[in-house]
């Protein structure tokens, strides 16, 4: 994997909101068809490092390059444009726009003369679903969807826009395990066919099952980044914390 270059790479990314430094030097790289996770505690800055590649926050300090070009996302539109696209923890999806409505919302498909290309939309949210084996009817609304099914169709609305670099910002937390395994089958085919994910998840377990590679966060710092197949949960935990297990919970003698 180490031998492609990054999609995308990240270096001495820095960011304040007031006095809280929420990102000081942080680096962050991924290379195509990698699930990479991104790890750390609460506060460690997981989200801020997101939103800075999703154009909803500029960096105060620190470059980012898209296939070693050099970038900078003055707004969501940017990013997006660019071929990164995220997915959260609760779906943001027009409640009363059906599927078709919400893949396309904001770029409709136009024929001649301007019109709305209704058809083609509805055929382009079909074979979407279809490439994902998601069985959804386009027409069904979204308040009609589960929150797994609503996420499906934000992957759907992220293949439809080409992009390189799926964000997935804790999406497993409020699914079933049934969904969960739907959702990790999704992710190996996005994966086996070129796209790099970053997967944000408290679960260590998940991230041993789906991710290639992970970098820690602690305190807005970056820590470390190591395959997933080179370290233990311990180390993992070590890492996010900053203190070994032994110091954590020390022997005690009896
Ligand atoms: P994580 O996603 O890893 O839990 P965040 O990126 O959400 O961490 O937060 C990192 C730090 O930045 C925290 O201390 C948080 O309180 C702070 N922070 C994040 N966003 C804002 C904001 N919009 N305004 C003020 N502080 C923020
Ligand atoms: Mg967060």
């Amino acid at each position: 994997m180490s031998e492609r270059l990054p999609v995308f790479q990240a270096q001495h990314i820095s960011k304040s909101f007031g006095g809280v430094h929420a990102l000081q030097d942080v680096h962050f790289e991924i290379v195509p068809g990698e699930v990479h996770a991104l790890l750390g505690e609460n506060g460690a800055g997981k989200s801020t490092l997101i939103k800075i590649m999703t154009g909803v926050y500029q960096p105060d300090a620190g470059e980012m390059a898209l296939d070693g070009a050099a970038v900078r996302f003055g707004n969501t539109r940017e990013a997006q444009n660019a071929g990164i696209a995220a997915i959260y923890q609760e779906p943001s999806l027009f409640p009363d726009l059906d599927i078709t409505e919400n893949i396309f919302v904001g770029r409709q498909l136009t024929a001649g003369g301007g019109r709305v290309a209704w058809r083609q939309m509805v055929q382009e949210a079909r074979r979407l679903l279809a490439q994902l084996g998601v069985h959804l009817d386009p027409s069904t609304k979204a308040r009609y969807l589960s929150v797994a099914e609503q996420q499906m169709v934000e992957i759907a609305r992220a293949l439809s826009i080409n992009a390189k670099i799926l964000i997935m910002d804790e999406p497993t937390s409020s699914l079933t395990l049934a969904e969960v395994a739907e959702l990790f089958r999704i992710v190996r085919q996005l994966r086996d066919s070129g796209t790099a994910i970053i997967f944000i998840s408290h679960r260590l377990e998940e991230l041993f099952e789906l991710a290639d590679r992970v970098t820690i966060l602690r305190d807005g710092r970056y820590v470390g980044t190591q395959p997933l197949k080179d370290v233990t949960t311990e180390k993992l935990i070590e890492m996010m914390v900053g203190r070994t297990l032994a110091d954590l919970f020390p022997k005690q003698n009896v």
